[in-house]
């Protein structure tokens, strides 16, 4: 799996080698387990999926972060991205609004022996007594980037969100904060499960 990743382009060392020691099998639940060191998302329940690893890899390079930063994500889902943040020393907090994926994926991340400070919420509202936040992984895809969220990054801090409407295929953006103006750069074309949330209407 991580050959693979490689050879599509993600060159950090430290993703890599994150990716290949979290067990990714322990985040896809049965049927699909036998699956999980394939290059694909796969169904994790409650109509949401686990994303594809080399996306994983892909949006983790591009938080260019240093161990001990902290940073925050919408839609914990398995876990497993959170667990490949906090593989890799970061101080990791993670929202997610479905209660059964939140408790899994606590479960499955203590099993693990991964601190990921996490919360049963609507994320757009982010996490602001925890802020501000080196970066910011969305992994759920919105029409719009959740305003709470661009308040809660830090001066200089990277933002990866995929961009665009349900069904169809989204922007990946790498959002970066720099003397208080943002700047995007276009990551690809993506496919993720929307971002559900009340404020977005
Ligand atoms: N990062 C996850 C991918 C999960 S899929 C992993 O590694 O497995 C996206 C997740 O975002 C789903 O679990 C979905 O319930 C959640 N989600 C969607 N909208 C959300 C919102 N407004 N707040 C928090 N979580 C949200």
């Amino acid at each position: 799996m991580v050959a693979l990743i490689r050879r599509r382009g993600v060159t950090d060392e430290r993703v890599l080698r994150a990716m290949e020691t979290v067990a990714r099998h322990v985040f896809v639940p049965a049927p699909h387990t036998g699956g999980a060191y394939d290059d694909s998302a796969l169904p994790i329940g409650h109509q949401q999926t686990i994303s594809q690893p080399y996306i994983v890899a892909l949006m983790t390079e591009a938080l260019e972060l240093q161990p001990g930063d902290r940073v925050l994500e919408i839609g914990t889902g398995s876990g497993y991205q959170a667990a490949v943040l906090a593989e890799m020393g970061m101080e990791v907090y993670s929202v997610e609004r479905i209660a059964a994926l939140y408790e899994e994926a606590r479960d499955r991340l203590a099993a693990q022996g991964y601190t990921v400070h996490q919360k049963l919420a609507d994320g757009y509202a982010g996490w602001p007594e925890a802020a501000p936040f080196a970066g910011i992984i969305i992994t759920a895809a919105a029409p719009r980037i959740p305003e709470p969220l661009l308040d809660q990054l830090a001066e200089s801090g990277r933002m990866v969100i995929p961009v665009g409407r349900r069904g169809a295929y989204q922007v990946l953006y790498k959002v970066i904060k720099e003397a208080g103006q943002t700047r995007e750069v276009d990551l690809g074309a993506v496919a993720f499960v929307p971002f559900v949330s009340d404020a977005l209407g």
